[in-house]
């Protein structure tokens, strides 16, 4: 009866104001399954495995985000909405200014989301299929396109996802867009497409960007696969819960130790249970090592920072937190007295374009920024290397009279560099020295294509200003892997951490161990496009595996 209390008021707060309400208590219970991290991987992975029946808790270090969990956080022109900061797109940017709670500043060292939802609360929400070929290059036997494509068609199924976001149809902020279709289609040859319907076209494409928005609001697994869970009594989410390690006998994990409101408290697996570890490309790594997994070389200096007291033995597995990646990018300033730009104002946004919001759900605060996006390949090597430009609706640093926007550049799939995650001295993890352009053909590559599309570019179009149009390659790749305000930035896309068929086995397990796996941002391979659509693709699929194999 208090269970069904308890998934009474939690469903109530899916459709209403009331914060989600955790029962303390239920931490003490043994459980099937136990998720650590809520973010779009963990929800999907817990919805499902509480959908097969399984007695599932899912453990979040952070706090509520969207209105509907409980945050609250938000500028004054949004009082009396229920939305919070997170809920509104067109907020977006203002992470990077004031992180407020929503961050893992004080648990890992680089930007991600720490709240529910993960980095999907503080995303841009851009969300774009990976093309086939992903699949059937980069990961291994058993995750080819033809194993994952019920996957895929579950994700569209459960998470919504436009091209026109603004709730009145229309398109807003559009002076970038149609200037980069006049130099990348009219000029340079590239297919107009509707990205997602082409998925597996990334081959001079061009197209308005798709995000997985909600009616004019973030979306995403928060929004959908979420509630869902949230219904079922089978289901528990505890949010400001921090799991510190997993407990294990020997190859076995028995439960995790975790702080609960302030205490640690050990909760329980129950026999034949599983631990999902789904922390994300940077923690999931450390939760491992902190759990005595890993390269043994780590030993010693995890002893010495007191990170493996009461963890009696280690299991050797050197693959931990080995191919970590973000996309290598640069910025690249563009102007042209036709450009308008637009930018996105936390507390004091131009009246109408409020009001536009608030009452209609329309207007520029219904998307994140991004007006467009294109991409191309290139072969290196027997590589085929990928590029994805994104154009957004403003200048940036020295660059950002209203005539400026900027075009973020990537390298995506087919890099031949390949970092590490590495714990700093405070014991956190984030990227090594060689996550970008380690190996100098990367560089080379991305130099390449940005002269190409250069070289189609009417200044009377667009005039770059960080980049003169007549660099030569070199100088573009001198600059790009140069260290300033415009390269190198991190791209936070954090991800191949802990590889299928490396670092864990095809069904998701932690080589080395039974029952513990790690499903998350860290076992998804380099992809063509931003990392969230194949993050959900990737809990998914494991979650069938998973349930395939039944109880360890
Ligand atoms: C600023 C920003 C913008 C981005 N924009 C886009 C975009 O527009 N499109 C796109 O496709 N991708 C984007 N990404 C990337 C995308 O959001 C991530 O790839 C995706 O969220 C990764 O999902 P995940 O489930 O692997 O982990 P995460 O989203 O990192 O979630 C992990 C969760 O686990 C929790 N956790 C970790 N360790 C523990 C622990 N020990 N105990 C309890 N909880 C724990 C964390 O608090 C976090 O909530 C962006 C990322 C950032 C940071």
């Amino acid at each position: 009866m208090y269970q069904l209390l308890i998934s009474f008021i939690l469903s109530l707060a899916a459709v209403s104001t009331a914060a989600p309400v955790q029962n303390e208590t239920r931490v003490d219970s043994a459980w099937d399954i136990i998720v650590i991290g809520a973010g779009p991987a963990g929800i999907i992975v817990a919805e499902r495995m509480s959908k097969a029946g399984k007695k599932t808790l899912l453990l979040e270090g952070g706090g509520p985000s969207y209105w509907i969990t409980g945050g609250r956080q938000k500028p004054a022109w949004l009082d009396n909405q229920q939305l919070s900061r997170v809920d509104v797109p067109g907020l977006y940017k203002s992470i990077f200014a004031d992180q407020g709670n929503l961050t893992c500043a004080e648990h890992a060292n680089a930007f991600t989301g720490c709240t529910l939802g993960g980095s999907s609360a503080i995303n841009a929400g851009l969300f774009f299929e990976p093309p086939r070929s992903d699949f059937d290059t980069y990961f291994p036997k058993g995750w080819k396109h033809k194993d994952v494509s019920a996957a895929i068609d579950r994700v569209y199924d459960t998470v919504p996802s436009d091209d026109v976001y603004s709730q009145d149809d229309k398109f807003y902020v559009q002076s970038g867009y149609v200037a980069a279709k006049k130099w990348l289609v009219d000029g340079a040859g590239y297919a107009n497409v509707d990205i997602n319907k082409e998925a597996d076209n990334k081959s001079k494409v061009f197209g308005r960007p798709i995000f997985d928005y909600v009616n004019g609001q973030r979306g995403g697994p928060v929004r959908t696969y979420l509630q869902d869970a949230i219904k079922r009594k089978n289901f528990q989410l505890q949010m400001n819960t921090r799991v510190e390690r997993i407990i294990r006998n020997g190859d076995t994990a028995t439960g995790v130790s975790a702080i609960v409101n302030g205490t640690a408290k050990v909760i329980k697996l129950a026999s034949g249970g599983r631990v999902i570890s789904s922390g994300g490309a940077l923690q999931s790594p450390a939760l491992l090592w902190f759990s005595g997994i890993g390269d043994p070389a780590l030993r010693a200096n995890l002893t010495a920072g007191g990170k493996l007291d009461g963890v009696s033995d280690w299991i050797n597995n050197a693959e931990v937190g080995n191919g970590l990646f973000d996309n290598p990018n640069t910025f690249i300033e563009l102007s042209n007295p036709s450009i308008q730009s637009y930018v996105h104002n936390y507390s004091n946004p131009i009246p109408a374009d409020a009001l536009a919001y608030t009452q209609h759900r329309s207007g520029p605060y219904s998307f994140a920024s991004e007006t467009s996006a294109f991409w191309d390949t290139l072969k290196v090597d027997n590589h085929t290397i990928g590029f994805q430009g994104t154009i957004d609706s403003s200048g940036f640093a020295d660059w950002t009279s209203n005539n400026t926007i900027t075009l973020n550049v990537y390298g995506t799939s087919g890099l031949f560099s390949s970092g590490k995650v590495e714990l700093n001295d405070q014991y956190l993890p984030g990227p090594d020295n060689n996550v970008y352009y380690s190996d100098s053909r990367d560089g080379d590559a991305i130099a390449t294509f940005i002269h190409s599309i250069f070289a189609k570019l009417d200044p009377k179009v667009l005039t770059p200003l960080n980049i003169p149009l007549n660099s030569t390659q070199t100088q573009i790749r001198d600059y790009i892997t140069s260290s300033t305000a415009y390269t190198r930035g991190e791209v936070n896309h954090w991800s191949s951490s802990c590889r299928i068929g490396k670092c864990v086995d095809a069904n998701t397990v932690v080589k080395g161990t039974k029952n513990i796996h790690v499903v998350d941002a860290s076992i998804v391979a380099p992809l063509t496009v931003n990392p969230q659509f194949g993050v959900m693709i990737a809990a998914e699929h494991a979650s069938d595996l998973i349930l395939k194999l039944g109880k360890y």
